[in-house]
């Protein structure tokens, strides 16, 4: 498929501009890709829909192929839809005992991953938490749940004999309030597919607790039948996210992109194996690299928007050594800094910035400071950037107050560019610029 995929790109790399034609082509292949990810047909339609009326609006980015445009818009938007709102890895637990409900198609994994949840809420949340089984049904899953809670020294309800999942629910809620607990959870019964019988139970025992987070945990692999366990459990109990298991396995995950376009709701966990401790925090951008199954085309995005980058800084090194180290220049140096991991890890990328490295270590800089001095070059007029010896006083003040900040500020902004104007000079003049070739690469 990949092969298929990059014959498409390549040909488009051919033309000159994306055109609509261009754009269908290489979605068809997309949308190829994506059932066999087992992405639902709707889903992966109305996908495929929206990337195309993205795409086609939009201008080639120079120095970026027509083909590399429409990778990365396809795989901007699949990170777009994956991800939900908020922090994918957390949970609201505020009032305790916080009631987790944890619900699902037997087999999917539930008694499993609330173990799991519950061994990360303990250890990396340092909660207590209790967790009980409402699995009436198969008296061995509740044992499964005590041994595991055994295992990973986490406390469980006590098994009473006879009693229904209501009873149950309303023990456990009690227990959790009289034992002080943050947490407690609810690991119920599941069916092998949807009934009436199994949702009213659900049903009761949330009306019961009102829990915080109802988790829908859905096996990776089961691809198409995802969207209507989803749906289904959406609509009857209202979930609050959902937890992919067995992403472990060689199931491309297409099932996390039906579940997100269907409910809306956020993928917070994903299950990597049968251990405790194989549950992560969901990440989009591996997902979704894994839906398009094509890592090699994802690489080749990076390497677009590194190529521009490139490009970039190479008329910007030009410029600089020739002593035109101007505003906007230092503007984006700044914005680079950011993209990789602040100023310390930017300079100390670059020969003979190992000192002004440590300066700034010890300046306490960080991406709020870079920001600021973003904002202040932002308050500049076009003729300032392009020429800062033209800031004089009356100009400074009123740089300083359009982004909210001190004259002061601006002195040490002004300060920094004329220092690494000063060194740019330098390092130009140096071996014809060996030095610049260097700091490049
Ligand atoms: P439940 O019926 O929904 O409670 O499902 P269980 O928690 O009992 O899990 C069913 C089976 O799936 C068990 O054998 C688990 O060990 C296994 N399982 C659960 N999550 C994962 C996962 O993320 N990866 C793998 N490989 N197996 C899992
Ligand atoms: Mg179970």
């Amino acid at each position: 498929l990949s092969e298929r995929l990059s014959g498409v790109f390549d040909r488009l790399t051919k033309q000159g501009a994306l055109s609509e034609e261009d754009v269908k082509t290489a979605l068809r292949e997309v949308r190829v890709a994506l059932l066999e990810a087992d992405v639902s047909l709707p889903v992966a339609r109305d996908f495929v829909k929206a990337v195309q009326d993205k795409a086609t609006g939009q201008a080639v980015t120079k120095s970026i192929t027509p083909g590399q445009q429409v990778v990365k818009i396809v795989h901007d938007a699949l990170i777009d839809v994956l991800k939900g709102e908020g922090e994918p890895g957390a949970l609201k637990i505020d009032n305790p005992p916080t009631p987790i409900l944890m619900v699902g198609l037997q087999g999917g994994g539930k008694t499993t991953t609330t173990a799991k949840l519950a061994k990360r809420l303990k250890e990396k949340d340092g909660k207590r938490v209790l967790m009980a089984s409402l699995d009436v049904n198969r008296p061995a899953a509740m044992e499964q749940l005590a041994i595991l809670g055994t295992q990973i020294g986490v406390d469980t309800l006590p098994i009473v004999k006879g009693e229904d999942p209501v009873a149950i629910t309303k023990r456990a809620k009690t227990q959790a309030g009289l034992g002080g607990y943050d947490v407690y959870m609810l690991d119920t019964a599941g069916r092998l597919s949807i009934d009436e019988e199994l949702m009213q139970q659900v049903e009761a025992v949330r009306d019961v607790v009102t829990p915080r987070e109802t988790l829908l945990v859905v096996d990776g692999l089961t691809g198409q039948d995802a969207v209507h366990t989803a749906e289904n459990f959406d609509e009857r109990i209202g979930i609050t996210g959902v937890v992919l298991t067995r992403m472990d396995g060689d199931g491309r995950g297409g099932a996390a992109l039906s579940m997100r376009a269907v409910t809306g709701k956020p993928i917070k966990f994903v299950g990597l194996g049968e251990k405790m401790d194989a549950l992560e925090t969901f990440e989009p951008e591996r997902i979704a690299g894994r839906i398009l199954g094509m890592g090699d085309i994802v690489a080749l995005v990076e390497k677009a928007q590194e190529t521009i980058e490139a490009e970039q800084a190479e008329k910007m090194m030009k410029r600089m050594a020739k002593g035109q180290f101007n505003m906007n220049d230092l503007k984006m140096q700044l914005e680079q800094m950011i993209k990789m991991g602040g100023m310390q890890g930017m300079m100390g990328m670059m020969p003979g910035m190992g000192k002004m490295a440590k300066q700034v270590e010890e300046a306490g800089m960080d991406d709020k400071v870079l920001l600021r001095q973003i904002a202040l070059i932002q308050s500049m007029t076009k003729k300032e950037r392009a020429n800062p010896a033209l800031l004089q006083a009356s100009r400074k003040k009123r740089i300083a107050k359009g982004a909210g900040m001190e004259v002061s500020d601006l002195n040490k902004l002004m300060k920094m560019h004329r220092q690494m104007s000063d060194m740019m000079k330098k390092m130009g003049k140096m071996g014809k610029g060996g030095m610049l070739k260097q700091a490049m690469k």
